[in-house]
């Protein structure tokens, strides 16, 4: 793009450990272009990401939402790396870097579920609410969302889903988290339904399969509500979309609440799975709305 030229579209990336989601456009009534991929190893899936962006799809900046713990410290040497994640071969790679080198724009980069958080904001059921959280439930429990209507950064960023909660006494599944054992994520991920009872959730149709998941779901949501103390949580990822699991986390938080507080709105994300991407093209948004306006200059080499 030349200087100059008004600004047509914005990236989106959504990484994730097994997939990673492209986009082009401005929002998710303006996608434009689309491509999915198996999360490889980092300099093979990088390029595919960058061949999408260079085949066509030329973008005034990329929003990058990543799975993590990610570098999101304005500042920091190691800003937009992956950090400690135990997926092999990620650890320590700089992802918004490569990036931004390769196609020569800005990149925003933020964590997966405030990217998604960003998106349900803008568009889908956090439209107008300051303070909100998008949890998803999936492989494993990863949290992000909104206070006073930025999203949450701190020391690094929330990472909900290594919470500890009481772990069921009846339960004597050890937990799958591989830094903690029983967290939120050892005890209610995916990953942690599949090793308790030795199939996949989407397999699992026992009553008390799904009646301890909603008691776990529960647990966490309740800190979350008691901390943060959101308007609307957004319960998102894979294991969420299991038939009636939504309806029985909000009675089980109704009756951990106790009546003390109001419980929040507990939602399915409006935009589906798409909440990731399309709040990674909000991002690159944002990015170029703070520059000096809405014109992008290529940096020099
Ligand atoms: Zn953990």
């Amino acid at each position: 793009m030349r200087r100059g030229d008004r600004v047509t579209a914005y990236g989106g990336i959504e990484t994730g450990g097994s997939k990673w989601t492209c986009a082009v456009g401005t929002g998710p009534e303006d996608m434009r272009a689309t491509a999915t991929f198996a999360t490889g190893a980092p300099a093979e899936t990088i390029a595919r990401a960058v061949d999408f962006f260079r085949d066509g799809n030329q973008v005034a900046a990329i929003g990058i939402g990543s799975f993590g713990p990610v570098d999101v410290r304005a500042g920091s040497a190691t800003w937009g790396h992956v950090t400690t994640t135990p997926k092999p071969g990620w650890a320590n790679v700089d992802l918004a870097g490569a990036i931004a080198r390769e196609l020569d724009v800005p990149v925003a980069f933020d964590t997966d579920v405030n990217a998604a958080a960003l998106g349900e904001h803008r568009w889908g059921a956090a439209q107008g609410i300051e303070t909100f959280v998008y949890i998803t439930v999936g492989t494993g429990i990863g949290g992000g969302g909104m206070a006073r209507g930025r999203l949450l950064h701190g020391l690094v960023h929330p990472e909900f889903g290594h919470m500890r909660i009481p772990h069921d006494p009846d339960d004597t599944f050890a937990g799958a988290c591989p830094y903690h054992g029983d967290c939120w994520e050892g005890l209610a991920s995916g990953r942690a339904i599949a090793e308790r009872w030795g199939a996949p959730g989407h397999r699992l149709d026992g009553e008390h399969v799904w009646a301890l998941e909603a008691r776990y779901l529960a647990l966490g949501v309740v800190c979350v509500v008691a901390v943060l103390s959101p308007a609307v949580v957004i319960l998102g990822g894979g294991v969420m979309q299991r038939d009636g699991l939504l309806e029985r986390v909000r009675a089980d938080v109704d009756r951990l609440l106790a009546g003390y507080v109001d419980a929040p709105e507990i939602v399915h994300p409006a935009l589906g799975p798409r909440s990731g991407v399309v709040g990674a093209l909000a991002l690159a948004e944002e990015l170029v709305a703070l520059r000096d306006d809405v014109r992008y200059e290529p940096a020099e080499r």
